[in-house]
Parts: structure tokens; sequence; C-alpha cells
């Protein structure tokens, strides 16, 4: 009989869909491939008793005081604002690029004024193109070429291993350049960790009567046995139409962590390494989480071609493949049998809230019969 609801993977945005179509009286079936809930955010401590992040590191931020009151609701939180140093010319400067950044790499005392004065004169000396067509010509537009140079041109090679030409300018808006002296890397209204983890989260999320959990288990080795009412698919899209319109690229990564006997072992939170050595960013877990432990857990960031699917990839190839994949999708949805949702499902570079704010309003609009 049609009578629940099935929704695909049990990352973020499987959860607040379940969750909320669970809270308007839907019997939910969610099915994960994995043998865990939480997918990308799932955190976990590792032999050493470390809170670590499985999949990388993951700090919540929003300004949207929805999502944050409907997260609010399955957990308390550990406020902390982010903060990231770089590893350029042999010094730990503050990143995204603010005024101790400038003071520091070129050992001037400067103001804010002057800040901006020294960047408009940065990119006056540059060339790019105007408006900027790629991620480089956004970064110059913003720092000029030679802050391009030092931070994000080779960050930006090893990340991606393209010429940051082929990247869309919009990756370029997740980093922000500032004059003053601010050295969060967000500045979100809302910003920290769940107190006791992101699993734990989710699993508070899927802790509704109405809602049944099954991992394990690949969608579409039962799909024919599925009789659902409605879908939420939150996997890779691709896969979804059987590659139909060619395969997605997604980039992956090679995450390394080491122990050591130590209260802290780096400077911060996440240092990163645009220029030296194979990874891109470590991560000390400990001081984002606030745990209190002798031994500390790090996270080395080595980018992958092949692999789990972390990243999808801004290039004008994927983005036109995406398109063609999307009229298929809106053709599906418009059957009010399905819903694609989610950072893989819609093949976005989204971050968390905002896979949480997608999914809390479609899956409300399908339940207002929009
Ligand atoms: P996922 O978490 O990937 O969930 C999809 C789930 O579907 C997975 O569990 C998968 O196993 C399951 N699935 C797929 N196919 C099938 C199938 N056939 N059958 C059953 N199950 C299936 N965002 C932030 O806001 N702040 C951060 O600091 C941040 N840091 C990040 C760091 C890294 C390294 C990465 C890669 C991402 C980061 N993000 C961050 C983004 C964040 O991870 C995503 O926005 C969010 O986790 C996406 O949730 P999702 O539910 O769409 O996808
Ligand atoms: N980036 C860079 N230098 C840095 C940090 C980021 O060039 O030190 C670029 C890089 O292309 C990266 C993108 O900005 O992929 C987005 O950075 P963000 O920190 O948002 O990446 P994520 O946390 O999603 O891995």
């Amino acid at each position: 009989m049609k009578d629940f609801c099935v929704v695909i993977g049990a990352g973020l945005a499987g959860a607040t869909a379940a969750r909320v179509l669970a809270e308007a009286g839907e019997r939910v079936l969610i099915v994960e491939k994995l043998n865990h809930v939480a997918g990308h955010v799932r955190d976990e401590f590792d032999e050493y008793g470390v809170l670590i992040h499985a999949y990388g590191p993951h700090i919540f931020h929003t300004d949207n005081s929805e999502v944050f009151r409907f997260l609010s609701r399955f957990t308390k939180w550990h406020h902390y604002q982010h903060k990231v140093l770089s590893y350029v010319d042999g010094m730990l400067v503050p990143f995204p690029i603010n005024r101790d950044t400038i003071a520091h790499l070129f050992g001037v005392n400067i103001s804010t004024s002057e800040v901006k004065d020294f960047l408009k004169s940065e990119v006056k000396r540059s060339t790019f193109n105007d408006p900027p067509q790629n991620f480089e010509d956004a970064v110059i537009s913003q720092v000029g070429e030679r802050l391009y140079e030092k931070f994000f041109k080779n960050y930006t090679i090893k990340q991606w291993s393209r010429d940051p030409k082929e990247l869309s300018a919009d990756v370029a808006k997740r980093i922000p350049t500032r004059s003053n002296r601010d050295s969060r890397y967000f500045s979100d209204r809302y910003q920290g960790l769940p107190k006791f983890g992101y699993t734990k989260l989710v699993e508070k999320m899927l802790d509704h009567p109405q809602i049944s959990v099954l991992t394990s288990c690949d969608y579409f080795e039962i799909v024919k046995d599925l009789k659902a009412k409605f879908t939420v698919y939150t996997g890779l899209l691709d896969e979804f139409f059987d590659y139909s319109h060619g395969r997605l690229e997604y980039r992956s990564l090679k995450l390394v962590f080491e122990t050591y006997d130590e209260v802290h072992h780096q400077a911060a939170s996440v240092v990163n390494y645009p220029n030296d050595y194979d990874w891109t960013r470590i991560t000390e877990f400990k001081y984002m989480t606030g745990q209190k432990s002798d031994k500390t857990t790090l996270c080395y960031e080595y980018p992958l071609d092949k692999g789990e699917p972390y990243y999808v990839v801004m290039s004008d190839e994927n983005v036109k493949k995406r398109e063609r994949y999307m009229k298929e999708v809106a053709k599906l949805e418009e059957t009010r049998e399905y819903l694609f949702l989610g950072r893989l499902a819609e093949y976005k570079y989204y971050n968390m809230d905002q896979v949480v704010k997608r999914s809390i309003d479609q899956v409300s609009n399908w339940l207002k019969g929009e």
C-alpha cells in the first residue's frame, strides 16, 4: 500500500526532510547505504577518546534564524567562532585576508582605511576580466594578483586539480576580504557546533515514532520492491538517472588522522597550506569542539580525483551537465512523487544550513500541495 514516504540518505538533507514529514503525520522510511546516520557530518570518538569529524571539519554557521531554531530543537550548542591561519612565506597569518594579514605579511603598521587603499592599488596594477568570468578573476578583482598568488592560486590548483580559470567565480564568494581586524572565517549571526556532536543531533532528529531507519541498505537494490507515495532523494544526481547525461565530477579527499600526546599541536583549529606540502589544510578538532583531553587528534586533507564524493566541481562542463539532469528532476518533481534535495542530489556546493533550509522549504511546500 502506498501509504508511506521514503527518504534516501540519512545526512542533514534526509534527516530534515524525514523530520518535517513525520511531524506532519506522514510515515517515513529512511534508507541509508552506509552503516551509520549523519552522512558527511558524521562525528565520532576515535580510539584515543577524541571527538573527530569523520568526513572533515564541519562548523555550523548561518544567518537564517529559522534554520537555527529548527536545529536548536534537537541540540544545545557549543558556541564557537571559527578562525583559520594560512601558512604563507614561512609565516602563519590570519585568513581570510584582513588588516593583520597584510600587516604581518608586509611588515607594516597599517590602518583600516589604508588597507582599503592598499587593496585598491593591488587590484589596479593587476590584469583580470571585469566583470569577473571565473574564480581567478573574482579573487584578483578583490585582492589583486600578488595576494591571489600567495593565498589562492596554489591552494585552488591543489584542491580542484584544475586551472582556477576553469572554476566558477561563485566559489570565490565563499571567502570574504576584510579591511578590519575581524579574523573570523564566517561572519554569520549564528555559529558553533552541536554540543554533543552532529551524529547525536541527527539521531535526535530521526528519533520520532513515525520514522523508521534502515542503514546498510542501498536504495537502488530495493527500489523495485518499494511502493512509496513520495520519494525524497539525497544521493548522487547522476546515479539516479543511470548516468544518462554522462558522469558528473565529484572531488574527493584522503583524510589522514594523527593523534599526538599533547594538549594542542598547532596554533589554530585550521591551518591552510596553499603553497607547501600535498595537503590543503590541517584541522585540530579540540579547538572547535571545546573538548578537554591530554591527547589531540588532527586531520590532514589530501585532495583526490576519485573516491567518496565530497565536493561538486563548479566548472562550465559540470554546470551544463547538471542543467540537463535538473530538467529530468523537474519532470519527476511535477508528478509530486519525487523531491531531490541536498549537496549530492542537487549538485550544489551547499553548506549545512542551506541544505536544512532547502529541505524545510521544499518538503513544507509538498505538504501544502504546492
Ligand atoms: P550527505 O551528508 O552526503 O548525505 C547524503 C546521504 O545519502 C549519505 O549518507 C549517503 O551515504 C546517502 N546515500 C547516497 N546514495 C544512497 C543510496 N543509493 N542509497 C542509500 N543511501 C544513499 N558545511 C558547513 O556548513 N560548514 C562546514 O564547515 C562544512 N565543512 C565541510 C567540509 C568538507 C570536507 C565537506 C566535504 C563538506 C563540508 N560542508 C560544510 C558541507 C556539508 O558537509 C554539506 O552541506 C552537508 O553535509 C550535505 O548534506 P546532504 O544530506 O545533502 O549530503
Ligand atoms: N581557497 C583558497 N585558499 C584558501 C582557502 C580557500 O584558494 O586558503 C579557495 C579554494 O579554491 C577553496 C575555496 O576557496 O576550494 C573555498 O574554500 P572553503 O574554505 O570554503 O572550502 P571548503 O571548506 O568547502 O573545503
